[in-house]
């Protein structure tokens, strides 16, 4: 799958791909969606895979829209400031408990609102208009015919297309599907993640730290990134710097998995055992480096319908990198669009890249510029080895190589999940 042969640096690696380039080749290869059928109870915010019609004309019966009086409009079409009209309460229709009898001539019953328009009648009087006394309403304001009715299938009919397959089941598309009776959804799956983090340097939490040994943040960090991505984590692994070690915990990781993450060992290092490991393991790159930075050794692959990521290392890297190709996908796979969550905003000062990559740079957000718009704050901190560059980011803009942006020139901001 990776294309025509690559020119290659002094040192005999690949030439890093354009961003663009690596952006359309992801979108090239794009593994398929899977579905599955929920209750409705735990479909909230999943996307559905399936048309929905109306199994049911909604509202089902026609009913009241006031608490009133239910009646015959002919008894009542003079009535008026000058002709009070006089009519027995012969019954009461309750929501959900609807008058057995029919109105007759010279006959109202007394309805709330939801409840089943008796027979016979077909108009209803709201309560402030009438006078009532012992079982008698008395009106003398003008009615219109059919007045506060809400008629059966007015809303819809059985059949009607109610949600278009794609829709996010939002709270109202829920509430919609419970009023008429559906209790179970085809959906897309949230995808399965399996995040492998490699180097021999990374100690757990809990663990002690030895001499020169770091603790592994990445692993929390980008598990976090899954789940808030909609992504389900089903496995963690750690993965010391070993081609047979990294070759065999992937395939460990990978059958129940959707998407491989690995972070760290794809550069062009002597333990960098990423790259090979995959291959080894019959999957086909998409790309190996890419002109950014942060981010340039990032890896993708695909084996059969199984896509496998490798994130540099550094954890600022790993989440812009992460941010910027596997946020997207994760998002594709659930149902929604396959793009990029960006925002418009305004730089506050003028900022460049002299360099001949892209420069991904971590901004921060703040308040609101002329027309309401946000303002684009670029951080001064920048090194991809310091996570405190990244807690205080909302996202970043798209330095193109050798390109600036001038104060108050509108820019997109990729924002993290
Ligand atoms: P690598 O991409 O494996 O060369 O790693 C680049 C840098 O990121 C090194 O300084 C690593 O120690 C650091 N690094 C790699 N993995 C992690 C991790 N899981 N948590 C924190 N730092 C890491
Ligand atoms: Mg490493």
């Amino acid at each position: 799958m990776e294309a025509n042969a690559r020119r290659t640096d002094s040192a005999g690696f690949p030439e890093p791909l354009p961003l663009e380039e690596a952006w359309q080749r992801l979108k090239a290869h794009l593994p398929p969606r899977r579905v599955e059928v929920l209750p409705l109870e735990t479909a909230a915010g999943r996307v559905l895979a399936e048309e929905i019609h109306a199994p049911e004309a909604s509202p089902r019966f026609t009913n009241s829209a006031m608490d009133g009086y239910a009646l015959r409009y002919e008894d009542v079409a003079g009535a008026g400031p000058d002709a009070l009209i006089t009519l027995a309460v012969v019954g009461e229709s309750q929501a959900g408990l609807p008058f057995s009898g029919k109105v007759g001539p010279g006959e109202a019953v007394r309805i709330s609102t939801g409840a089943m328009v008796p027979e016979g009648a077909d108009t209803v009087v709201p309560v402030e208009e009438v006078e009532v006394e012992e079982s008698q309403v008395r009106l003398r304001a003008p009615v219109r015919r059919h007045q506060h009715l809400r008629f059966a299938g007015e809303e819809f009919k059985a059949g009607d297309l109610l949600l278009a397959s794609g829709a996010e089941l939002t709270p109202p598309r829920l509430g919609l599907l419970a009023s008429v009776g559906i209790g179970r959804v085809t959906v897309f799956r949230k995808p399965r993640v399996a995040i492998l983090v490699t180097g021999s340097e990374l100690a757990g939490l809990a663990q002690p730290l030895s001499e020169g040994q770091i603790r592994d943040s990445n692993s929390l960090m980008l598990a976090a990134g899954v789940q808030r991505s909609g992504g389900e984590v089903i496995r963690i692994d750690r993965v010391p710097d070993d081609p047979a070690e990294t070759a065999k915990r992937l395939q460990g990781a990978e059958t129940q998995a959707d998407l491989v993450i690995f972070s760290g060992g794809v550069s062009v290092g002597p333990h960098d055992h990423v790259k090979p490991a995959a291959l080894a393991n019959h999957y086909q790159p998409l790309f190996w480096r890419v002109r950014i930075k942060p981010g340039k050794p990032m890896f993708a692959a695909r084996k059969e319908a199984r896509m496998l990521f490798g994130l540099p290392g550094n954890p600022v890297s790993a989440y812009v990198c992460f941010t910027y190709f596997i946020y997207p996908l994760l998002r594709y796979l659930q149902g929604f669009e396959f793009g990029h969550r960006t925002v418009q905003a305004v730089a506050a000062r003028r900022v460049e890249n002299p360099l001949s990559r892209d420069h991904l740079m971590r901004i921060q957000l703040s308040g609101k510029g002329e027309h309401g718009v946000p303002r684009v704050e670029p951080l001064s901190r920048q090194g991809s080895h310091m996570l405190t560059s990244l807690t205080q980011a909302d996202g970043f803009i798209r330095l193109p190589a050798g390109g600036r942006v001038e104060a108050g020139q509108e820019v997109s901001v990729y924002l993290f999940p």
